[in-house]
């Protein structure tokens, strides 16, 4: 170990009285806001802050980010999550000061401008999916599911039709959908997918009755597989009175190409944050419109932007709306990133995300499968599945693969998920990624399926590059060490027990 490296935490670089910045004495004479301020709201000591100069700060902080992987640093091919390139012309705009000073209560005739951008953006939406109406309020997919389903709930109770408490997904689905079906205190039912990995028509048609309340369906599914049976899938549902519920997350594979309106869906959530462009992450902000056919406009959330000649203001509230799901008009700044984002592509440029995003997936998958076997192989849309089955036996799993990518300086694929594969690794590499980087990625994967063969302990020890290998992840989510105090602790904690020897 390099005896001058610097790893203390900036708490511990705290120099009583150092400081990298100052207010205006001037200001703090003439009205020094503390001490107006009621006591009761003053602090009873001091804040804990460590006391460091600038160049300690910045290196404090740009020395964490560095320990980041981001898209903005690193290939990010994380299946079912579209982290493609943010294009920081979306943030340019997005801190324009008319947007982002804006206050919520203002005046409609003083955010013509605003309204103008929500009720666009709204158009759009609707023309790429064939719906008839959005609410742009909802802050995330999973959030955008849950206002799916209430609708679905409030269609359903408004037609006096009660008994329908079953919500019907296949056993490929994203986690969120029967984690939200659940909450709304519906009954899940999960169904068998085929040998081809797609929706089993018998099983489904086995399920559907006058209990059924909706089927909760991706296409591409999470295998990044066309549902090739969807309209027959469609028809089926509707005929047993149920509605059909689109998880339009990742959109990335059918922009300009096929609408779910067309294909029978009555309700559709898009994640702008996946397709769109709008960064993701660490449970960051996110934005998750919600879709309808025009017999669910009622039930909408509020507040709906509505245009008369030029004029935009916010519509009368519906009797039948479900309410507001959340604060204002949603995560707006997401909103105004993912319209630049559409307004700088174009509708031609919008469709070529598609083309590319599919041939960039397919280009993967054609020169990877004969080291590494495809769940299904087909010809696949946005994403594929790996799988490393046959790894298995040498004690080797997908997540090892992830963990040793690292290593080769990329981030891992989504691991362990769909769970209907055994040791899935699903990779979606987006539109964003040039054939270079595609190919540096393919030889990376490469290589790590030799080791595999004829050095696994690499495989099993990575990954040997970063500043943090292999946490316990259950503990490393429920009880992060996050603060000082958190590290104090746990150094406090160790000190008790005896130090365990590696394994
Ligand atoms: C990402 C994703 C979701 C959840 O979206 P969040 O914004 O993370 O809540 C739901 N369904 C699918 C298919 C997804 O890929």
């Amino acid at each position: 170990m390099l005896i001058s490296k610097d790893d203390r935490l900036i708490f511990e670089k705290s120099s009583a009285g150092r400081t990298g910045a100052g207010l205006p004495t001037a200001f703090i004479a003439a009205k020094n806001p503390f001490k107006t301020l009621n006591p009761k709201f003053r602090r009873k000591e001091d804040a804990q802050f460590p006391e460091v100069a600038e160049p300690e700060i910045i290196r404090h902080y740009v020395n964490l980010s560095r320990k980041n992987f981001s898209i903005d640093t690193h290939f990010y091919p994380l299946g079912s999550c579209t982290m493609k390139y943010n294009p920081k012309l979306n943030e340019w705009a997005a801190a324009q000061e008319g947007f982002s000073q804006v206050h919520p209560h203002q005046p409609e005739s003083t955010i013509q401008g605003y309204m103008h951008i929500l009720y666009e953006l709204e158009q759009f939406l609707k023309t790429m999916t064939g719906m008839d109406h959005f609410t742009l309020q909802p802050a995330a997919g999973a959030h955008g599911e849950l206002t799916g389903m209430m609708l679905i709930h409030a269609y359903h109770h408004s037609r006096g039709d009660t008994k329908r408490r079953k919500v019907l997904v296949p056993d490929s689905s994203h986690g969120t959908n029967p984690a939200t079906a659940a909450l709304l205190g519906y009954e899940v039912v999960t169904l068998k997918s085929n040998a081809r990995g797609r929706v089993d028509l018998a099983e489904l048609k086995s399920h559907l009755d006058e209990t059924s309340a909706c089927l909760m369906l991706t296409n591409p599914n999470t295998m990044g597989l066309f549902e090739s049976d969807i309209l027959e899938i469609t028809k089926a549902v509707h005929q047993a009175g149920a509605l059909l519920y689109y998880d339009g997350a990742n959109l990335n594979a059918l922009l300009g190409i096929a609408r779910p309106g067309d294909m029978g869906f009555d309700i559709v959530h898009l994640n702008l944050h996946k397709t769109f462009s709008t960064p993701h992450g660490g449970g960051g902000p996110g934005a998750g419109p919600v879709g309808v056919k025009a017999y669910l406009l009622p039930f909408l959330p509020h507040p709906l932007v509505e245009k008369t000649g030029s004029a935009y203001r916010w519509a009368a509230e519906s009797k039948q709306s479900v309410g507001r799901v959340k604060s204002f008009f949603g995560n707006a700044g997401m909103l105004l990133r993912a319209y630049t984002y559409i307004v700088t592509l174009g509708i031609d440029g919008i469709k070529k995300i598609s083309e590319d995003a599919v041939i960039n997936a397919n280009y993967l998958k054609e020169k990877l499968k004969d080291v590494l076997p495809v769940a299904v192989d087909e010809v696949c849309m946005h994403e594929f599945v790996l799988t490393l089955k046959a790894a298995k036996a040498k004690g080797i799993h997908s997540g090892d693969v992830g963990k040793r990518l690292l290593d080769y300086g990329y981030h891992a694929p989504t691991v362990h998920f769909p769970l209907v594969v055994d040791e899935a690794l699903m990779i979606e590499p987006t539109e964003s990624e040039s054939r270079e980087t595609l190919d540096l990625f393919i030889a990376a994967l490469r290589q790590i399926a030799r080791e595999i063969e004829e050095s696994p302990e690499l495989v099993l020890g990575a990954p040997w590059t970063m500043p943090i290998g292999r946490p316990d992840e259950v503990k490393a989510a429920r009880n992060p060490i996050l603060t000082y105090r958190d590290v104090v602790r746990e150094r406090e904690k160790n000190a008790k027990e005896p130090v365990a020897s590696k394994p």
